[in-house]
């Protein structure tokens, strides 16, 4: 994906009125809705991370329950908390295991390329070893996920993946069960134009209830502090502080300003408004998910029992998982049915209100249909029920909108931002947050809290220096050229 780093303005602040996604209308009750540890902002703190999404409340996490844990941790959010792309994503936990492979090994090369699949299935243990030690209550569902290609041009892209992931040695046996067998694969995925399909290990989930499970769990055992509706206006440091190992912070927000040794900038989409080096090399972009309540024959012993993804044409995909708790289904993606991808990168508006830069209605349509056009049977009567139609309160529920950072080799920045010392990112995931933001934390609390990159287990590919901010500026104006 290539754009002008100049036609990006500063993404700005989250607007101030985001819709409510699925997860967030079923969460209205959480203590968390307001929360302000203490009521005035404390004078200074040792680390400040500004974001309360999976990244910030991630890294609280493992800065808060690692070695040498800073002693007070500010966690400063603009809306309410996890109320940013973690709050309205589509529930999906799902690894790269071969696919994008071939992408990555043209852009890094081989070993850093099978460094990077690798990384996501490490943060598929992790984030199940997380859960389970936390006996976190989020709807953690782990099983598989199929990779359906809808045409031959989709599944060409995936074969070249495939077959250059297991030449380099790739893990593949007992991981990725490909079917290239189409009537096979439509078979196994119930989907009408399957051609090739893959499966492999991948979770769902309840987002917000995570990122609210651990905020809690750090607030109440290990001293966190969380003050919502506090945005962050500036961060800055004295002139004589910046070339300093130990910089001192001053963090700005209407509430007052604060000081910090270290600062984590945990807000994906939205970096480039205080780190302005970012600026065109974290895109902010709008994506669309919907709830679907389940036909009878997708319901109940006709769940599916996989979460998937399929894709058409040259790079149209949509992601699906089904709620084992509920049956809903989350469908996301439609971007092939706006007639205007273009309003949808760069887009910042997520209060999900159709109209210019907001929701978009065509893609809602899309989703109304794209149940029955994509699943056989869905209108199969397995029930009293006959002929086309959906009963009241069957099909298409509700869609929203929800803004994701975009990085232009498709992988996020995590570490410590080059030139300043003590200020660290975890943000750019690429709507692949779910799929790598556990490990990315984990690493991330390592290095501020004195460790090594090599302690870290992040491919080096992952971190923000100025060469890599350079090289993919130049990787834009070499494609505007060409
Ligand atoms: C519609 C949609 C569907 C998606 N589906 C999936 C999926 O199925 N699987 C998957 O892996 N990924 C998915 N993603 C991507 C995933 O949600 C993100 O990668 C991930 O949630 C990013 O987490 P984060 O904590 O870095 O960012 P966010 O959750 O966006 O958190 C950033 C936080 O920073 C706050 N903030 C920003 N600026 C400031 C400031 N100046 N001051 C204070 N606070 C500030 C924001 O309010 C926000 O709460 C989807 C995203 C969207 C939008």
């Amino acid at each position: 994906m290539y754009y002008a780093a100049e036609s990006y303005p500063s993404p700005g602040y989250p607007v101030k009125d985001p819709c409510l996604s699925f997860w967030l209308q079923n969460t209205r009750s959480s203590s968390l809705v307001g929360h302000r540890t203490t009521e005035s902002l404390p004078p200074s703190v040792d680390v400040v991370i500004i974001g309360s999404g999976l990244s910030g409340a991630a890294t609280a996490y493992y800065l808060l329950t690692g070695l040498n844990s800073p002693k007070s941790v500010l966690m400063l959010e603009a809306r309410e908390a996890c109320d940013g792309a973690t709050g309205r994503n589509g529930g999906h936990c799902r690894p790269y295991v071969f696919q994008g492979y071939h992408e990555y090994k043209k852009i890094f090369g081989k070993e850093e390329a099978l460094k990077i699949i690798a990384f996501d299935m490490a943060n598929l243990h992790l984030m199940t070893e997380l859960i389970e030690k936390e006996q976190i209550d989020c709807d953690f569902w782990l099983g598989e996920s199929f990779e359906t290609c809808l045409d031959q041009e989709a599944a060409d892209k995936k074969l070249d993946s495939y077959q250059a992931f297991k030449e380099d040695g790739g893990p593949i046996e007992g991981v990725v069960k490909m079917t290239t067998d189409s009537d096979e694969a439509k078979r196994l995925t119930r989907m009408r134009n399957a051609v090739l399909t893959a499966s492999f290990p991948a979770a769902s989930l309840f987002p917000y209830k995570l990122v609210s499970h651990l905020l809690q769990l750090c607030i109440s055992k290990f001293g966190l502090n969380l003050q919502t509706h506090t945005p962050v206006t500036a961060v800055g440091t004295s002139a004589q502080t910046i070339t300093k190992a130990d910089a001192q912070w001053i963090i700005t927000t209407p509430r007052g300003k604060v000081m910090a040794n270290k600062v984590v900038f945990a807000t994906n989409a939205y970096t480039a408004t205080l780190l302005p080096e970012f600026l065109g090399n974290i895109v902010p972009g709008q994506g669309q998910c919907a709830a679907i309540v389940p036909t009878p024959s997708y319901s109940g012993k006709g769940m599916m029992d996989k979460t998937c993804c399929y894709s058409w044409g040259k790079d149209n995909f949509d992601y699906l998982i089904q709620r084992p708790k509920d049956g809903i289904i989350i469908l996301g993606g439609g971007k092939d049915s706006s007639p205007s991808p273009g309003a949808i990168l760069g887009c910042t508006n997520d209060s999900g209100r159709p109209g210019e830069g907001g929701k978009q209605a065509e893609i809602t349509e899309y989703f109304k249909s794209a149940m029955d056009k994509y699943f056989g049977g869905w209108h199969a009567p397995n029930s009293d029920q006959s002929g086309d139609s959906l009963r009241s309160g069957e099909g298409f529920l509700y869609d929203w909108t929800g803004i994701m950072g975009f990085t232009r080799d498709n992988i996020p920045f995590v570490g410590n931002v080059e030139g300043k010392p003590g200020a660290y990112v975890i943000a750019g995931h690429c709507g692949h947050g779910m799929a790598r933001i556990a490990s990315c934390a984990k690493g991330l609390a390592m290095l501020i809290s004195g460790g090594s990159w090599s302690d870290t287990n992040l491919p080096e590919s992952f971190r923000p220096t100025k060469k890599r901010m350079r090289q993919t500026s130049q990787t834009t104006k070499n494609n505007e050229e060409n």
